[in-house]
């Protein structure tokens, strides 16, 4: 059910005063700090409908019925909860969202907060790969000879141990919304969260302005697969984008070249062969190019 955010509720709620909604409806006497009337909902002959205007509820000790300024309006004219809420909006002059943009801005949130997931994971990564207990990752670098000035344009990582990068995530104040989202971390069946990558030499994925959108990791030793990448997500479709458009963007790109595999691109750009893309691909064990 489409639903208004709880503070424009409560907001649309503080603006429409309990007594004089009623008041509309039932006569009321003032008697002590509450409001006295005849119940709209029994019949009855003398007063046992009490409003109070501190609590801003109402409430019948005849019948039972009680609530707040919208439960009043639902019952006494048979209406939504949703139509409640845009009665009184109006009445106070609140522009309530539209239920539709309502959404979509909700999703532009959550959009904007994955890609800040994304950014923070980059650089915990790319941090990752200097300490001394990243020697596995260091070992394959040096094997390849990628150069420092390489592994920092390309924000070359590494991945730790089993939750390490939820944990960096939750003290950043993220939200496990938010990580989720992002695909970089799994819950598993014992409600346990843990990272999607580790002990991978990880390359950042980002769109065409430079936002890390996915990453792809690579593992160091023999196991399988070879190559995972991130799933689909709310910023990241695969059929849209290429791995290193934003790096090759900064040099000629009147002729591009595209290979097969994100080691590839690195190495020709390296050797300064700069207008080199790939495309994204499935996780897989990969005969087909992230090999190498
Ligand atoms: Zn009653």
């Amino acid at each position: 059910m489409p639903k208004y955010s709880d503070q424009i509720i409560d907001e649309v709620r503080q603006t429409n005063d309990i007594v004089d909604i009623i008041s509309q409806y039932v006569h009321l006497k003032r008697s002590g700090r509450n409001f006295f009337g005849l119940c709209p909902f029994h019949n009855e002959k003398s007063p046992s409908f009490s409003v109070s205007p501190d609590k801003q509820i109402f409430h019948c000790f005849g019948c039972g019925v009680g609530g707040n300024v919208f439960t009043f309006l639902t019952k006494i004219e048979g209406i939504s909860f949703v139509e409640a809420v845009q009665t009184l909006a109006e009445r106070s002059n609140i522009q309530l969202p539209t239920l539709d943009n309502h959404q979509d801005l909700q999703k532009e949130k959550l959009k904007e907060k994955v890609f800040k997931v994304n950014e923070f994971t980059a650089q915990f990564y790319h941090e990752n790969l200097y300490k001394p207990e990243s020697k596995i990752a260091q070992g394959y670098i040096k094997k390849r000879k990628l150069t420092n000035e390489t592994l920092k344009s390309f924000r070359l990582g590494f991945s730790g141990k089993f939750d390490e990068l939820y944990k960096a995530l939750k003290k950043e104040g993220f939200e496990d919304l938010e990580i989720l989202e992002s695909g970089l971390v799994n819950k598993n069946n014992n409600g346990k969260y843990i990272d999607r990558y580790r002990n991978r030499l990880m390359f950042p994925i980002c769109d065409e302005r430079g936002r890390v959108i996915a990453f792809g990791g690579r593992v160091l030793d023999d196991s399988k697969p070879k190559y995972i990448n991130s799933p689909e997500n709310i910023v990241y479709s695969k059929g849209r984008n290429l791995f290193g458009l934003n790096v090759a963007k900064k040099g000629n790109t009147k002729k591009m070249l595209i290979v097969e595999g994100y080691m590839d691109v690195i190495s020709l750009h390296q050797r300064g062969i700069t207008n080199v893309v790939a495309p994204l691909r499935n996780s897989s064990n990969s005969k087909s190019g992230l090999a190498s």
